[in-house]
């Protein structure tokens, strides 16, 4: 008994000590799409926005892409709780338990909850070669070739996957896209712009330099009104104002440690990441690229982890709804 105690106290003493001395060493976000992509580009705005107030500490970003997100994930679930492996992911979190029968996490098991980021709305995209300009030509041209046409998106279970799957299902199309899963959209916009796929429903994260640059047609957006802030996206319409009724759709950021993490560990990580998120410079970097960060309520682990719960039951209903789950 008495070595028992002894051994609990000194395990006790030396977790104290080293929540004390975290981070000693660099810390590794994990991003669960390739590089360059709308993800990787939240992740590393916010890597730079945290090193200060984690005292100077390198924070590496590492791209553990494929499987919608799913291989990254499971990465971190299976990392050493120690704080030094964290995951930026997005609604992703939420969804995949829906599209995946056999997954090697849950989500409201296997992470700490370190705090939620932005809300990104999302557009829809077209090549530019396609003859369509206005949404309405764009989703006629959809309806007259469907079957001819190619959706990219990052994966199953990915933002644009859930986009793509959730916008076919409300236009009650004869032939649906046939879809072309890559590892994130960063690679997916470049086959986009040169035209070897037609469509894509992406983040405003990644879409808003594109567009800007006439490299893509933007055609929609998928929030419920139109981005009526956006300097760039204003004048794009809603889908739902274009006839897809109750279509909304805003994808979130959110940032996880493996279970067992220490809670001195993870508090030090929320504080940073709250920081990082009311710094203005982070805010602006944020809005140019159309997202927006979250309020704070959800900076707390406590509203990250209940909007996570209940956007996991929302996304079964909506996933359930259309009904197919595989490419
Ligand atoms: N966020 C993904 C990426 O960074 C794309 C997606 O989820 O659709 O590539």
């Amino acid at each position: 008994m008495k070595k028992i105690l002894a051994f609990a106290l000194t395990a006790a003493v030396s977790a104290g000590a080293f929540a004390q001395e975290f981070p000693a060493k660099p810390i590794t976000i994990v991003v669960p799409f390739a590089a360059g992509g709308p993800t990787d580009l939240v992740a590393r705005q916010l890597a730079e926005a945290m090193r200060k107030p984690l005292g100077g500490v390198n924070i590496v970003v590492e791209n553990a892409a494929g499987a919608g997100g799913t291989i990254g994930a499971t990465k971190v679930a299976r990392a050493a709780p120690d704080g030094y492996t964290v995951l930026v992911w997005h609604i992703g979190m939420a969804a995949t338990t829906s599209l995946y029968r056999k997954q090697a996490f849950q989500p409201l098991e296997d992470f700490e909850f370190l705090g939620m980021i932005n809300d990104v709305p999302m557009t829809l995209l077209g090549a530019p070669k396609l003859p369509a300009n206005t949404y309405r030509d764009f989703e006629n041209y959809i309806r007259a070739n469907g079957g001819k046409l190619n959706l990219a998106h990052a994966g199953l279970g990915s933002a644009s996957h859930l986009c793509g799957l959730m916008w076919q299902s409300a236009m009650k199309l004869d032939k649906s896209m046939t879809t072309i899963a890559y590892r994130g959209t960063g690679p997916a916009m470049n086959d986009l712009i040169g035209g070897q796929v037609d469509v894509m429903c992406d983040q405003t994260t990644n879409t808003t330099s594109q567009i800007e640059a006439g490299r893509v047609k933007a055609f929609a957006v998928t929030t419920a009104k139109p981005l009526s802030n956006h300097r760039l996206l204003k004048d794009y319409p809603s889908l739902q104002e274009m006839g897809l009724k109750n279509f909304n759709l805003t994808i979130w950021h959110g940032m996880y440690a493996p279970k067992g993490t220490p809670a001195a560990v993870t508090k030090k990580l929320n504080d940073a990441l709250v920081v990082a998120l009311k710094d203005p410079e982070f805010i602006k970097r944020q809005e140019q690229l159309g997202a927006m960060v979250v309020t704070d309520n959800r900076m707390t682990p406590a509203g990250h982890r209940n909007f996570v719960a209940a956007e996991v039951t929302k996304l079964k209903g909506v996933i359930d709804a259309a009904g197919q789950f595989a490419d």
